[in-house]
């Protein structure tokens, strides 16, 4: 116990497991580093399969601790969610891609809309519309080309409240996702009932949908759904051009993966669509 130093943990609370005290110490470098600002955006292209252009960014977000190095979201968002963290978090997120969106704009690349993750919690704030709209506000971005992307399985929680929730950031101007579509339990009235203008196909169809044909006719069938509904359909996880080939007999309407572009830094980001728009 004494060789982790004075300052640890450790020190006071002995009887406590080795994942406690990794979480103690956890969220309260996570409280540091939202102070320090150690936090930043990457963003992922969403290509329209049709024309190969990019018509969408999706930020994701990552964790530069000074000693540690470069974390990523599901060593902490889960952590985040429990203690409450993701709220200043989120709301950071969310203001960070927005001021990059109006930036990009700025600079004639902003052709494109940004495309933010929010967490159950976040989502279940009862003031919710008016903390977004102020953070709208503020930065000056066009609403219209701001996506929320909202979990199958968080918005099937409260479906009331949800209704009701999903109305005012409508009204705001903005777009809904649903995220990893087809993991959660989705009722297709709903689906029909909600205000939504986006599926997006969970990873885990798109993975074998080359070589698996039950897989290839579960995305299919997603895919007709939501266009026979009047939405954009989203392929995620594309990492070879079979799929995408595959994706696009199927007529789904955009796609993301590693194929076209790991998640990067706003500059590199920059430079895909500068090269993007070039071809
Ligand atoms: P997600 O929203 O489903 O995001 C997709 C994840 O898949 C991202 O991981 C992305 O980097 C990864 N990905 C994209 N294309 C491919 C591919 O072709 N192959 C593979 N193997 N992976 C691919 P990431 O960035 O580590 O984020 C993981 C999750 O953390 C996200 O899943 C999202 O649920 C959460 N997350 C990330 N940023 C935020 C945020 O700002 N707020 C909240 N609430 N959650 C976030
Ligand atoms: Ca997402
Ligand atoms: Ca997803
Ligand atoms: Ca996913």
């Amino acid at each position: 116990v004494k060789e982790h130093g004075r300052n640890s943990v450790r020190q006071f609370i002995p009887e406590m497991g080795v994942t406690a005290i990794s979480r103690l110490n956890m969220e309260s470098a996570m409280r540091r580093g939202l102070e320090r600002a150690e936090f930043a955006l990457h963003y992922q292209p969403k290509i329209d399969l049709k024309s190969g252009h990019v018509v969408g960014a999706e930020a994701l977000v990552r964790w530069y601790h000074p000693q540690i190095g470069l974390i990523h979201p599901i060593e902490f968002i889960p952590l985040a969610e429990e203690t409450g963290l993701i709220l200043p978090l989120g709301e950071w997120v969310l203001n960070e891609a927005c001021r990059q969106q109006v930036a990009w704009v700025n600079k004639g690349l902003g052709a494109f809309k940004i495309a933010v993750n929010m967490s159950s919690r976040q989502f279940r704030q009862d003031d919710l519309a008016e903390r977004v709209a102020n953070i709208i506000q503020r930065s000056g971005v066009d609403p219209h080309a701001v996506t929320l992307e909202l979990t199958e399985s968080m918005v099937m929680q409260d479906v009331g409240s949800t209704l009701m929730t999903l109305r005012s950031l409508k009204n705001l101007g903005l777009s809904i996702s649903l995220d990893d579509f087809g993991t959660g339990y989705s009722s297709l009235s709903y689906l029909r009932r909600f205000p939504i203008d986006e599926l997006k196909i969970d990873k885990s169809f798109i993975n074998d949908i080359h070589v698996n044909p039950d897989d290839a006719a579960i995305a299919g069938a997603i895919i007709a759904m939501g266009l026979s509904l009047g939405l954009n359909v989203v392929a995620e996880g594309v990492e070879k051009n079979e799929q995408a080939s595959l994706l696009k007999e199927m007529r789904c309407t955009q796609v993301q993966g590693y194929y076209f572009s790991k998640p990067v830094d706003a500059t590199a980001f920059e430079g895909f669509v500068l090269k993007n728009q070039a071809r």
